[in-house]
């Protein structure tokens, strides 16, 4: 009689769901993922996970995987798969050109996976009507980033929010997104009674909740809002002239391209009260002054 082996192991590993990147131990039986945990000395979740991450173990299972190819709810083989697919698109694109097809890709395939899509689309088909998740994901803040500070870096760091005593979420909705983090703003704002938070969003989310200030910006006036807050800061004598002049590059050409934008101008703009806007400015401008 045969004595079957049991081997049970703890894996240290991270959550691929959210950017938080909570870490996780898995517990591992005969090679089967069988429970995960929060890693308490994880300095991003310090032993919690959302109900996203705490559900990891029941993912990794194969029941209701999509394991072959189907067409019409049919079992077939790749080729004919592919062959159906190929099909459609020829048709589409012989009866409309190749501005009516697109692909929308995954996020999370490889670096050679997105160079095959691209070339198949752009190189093949002819159109540039491809893109990723991940663009509406980190993009804009790639470039952002690139521009403000010379390289793609988060500025900051998760422990900033127990020290901060200013915490301002502009189109975030973090309860949902990035529910460890805003566990840890909760946390830090019940630690520190002076730590206000504003939310800036066109929508009131969840993440509102914790506001001390909700700006409901009119959608597509971020910009309009963040020009008028230099010009405040700048004429309300909250500029670190010392940090500028060893930092900045233009700051004379940006202070004047944001002149006209008075908090009157900025408010009506926004579509925000004026007195709402000034409760967000007024204490931002003192802090710089420090
Ligand atoms: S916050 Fe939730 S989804 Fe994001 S990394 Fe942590 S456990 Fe995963």
């Amino acid at each position: 009689m045969s004595v079957q082996q049991f081997e049970q192991k703890v894996c240290q590993t991270t959550c691929p769901y959210c950017g938080v990147g909570c870490g996780v131990d898995a517990t591992i039986v005969n090679g089967q993922l069988t429970a995960v945990s929060g890693s308490k000395q994880h300095q991003a979740n310090f032993g919690k996970l959302c109900v996203k991450g705490s559900n990891l173990a029941e993912t990794t299972d194969l029941e209701g995987r999509l394991l072959y190819p189907e067409v019409n709810g049919e079992r077939t083989t790749w080729d004919h798969a592919t062959d159906v697919v190929a099909n459609k698109f020829k048709q589409i694109i012989a009866e409309h050109g190749p501005q009516a097809v697109a692909f929308y890709v995954s996020g999370q395939i490889l670096t050679e996976d997105y160079y095959v899509a691209n070339k198949l689309m752009k190189g093949y088909i002819g159109s540039a009507n491809i893109d990723t998740n991940s663009r509406l994901c980190m993009s804009s803040a790639v470039a952002g980033y690139k521009r403000a500070f010379g390289s793609d870096t988060v500025p900051c760091s998760y422990e900033d929010l127990s020290a901060t005593d200013l915490l301002i979420l502009v189109g975030s909705n973090a309860a949902w997104t990035h529910p460890i983090l805003f566990q840890r703003m909760e946390q830090a704002k019940k630690d520190n009674p002076n730590m206000k938070v504003v939310v800036i969003d066109p929508r009131r989310s969840a993440t509102a909740e914790l506001a001390d200030l909700f700006l409901p910006v009119k959608p597509g006036t971020d910009v309009a809002l963040f020009m008028g807050m230099l010009n405040y800061i700048i004429n309300n004598g909250g500029v670190n002239r010392d940090y500028v002049e060893r930092y900045c590059e233009g700051f004379d050409l940006t202070s004047e391209s944001v002149s006209s934008w008075t908090v009157a101008k900025t408010a009506t703009f926004c579509e925000l009260q004026e007195s709402d806007l000034l409760l967000f400015l007024m204490p931002f401008a003192k802090r710089q002054q420090r």
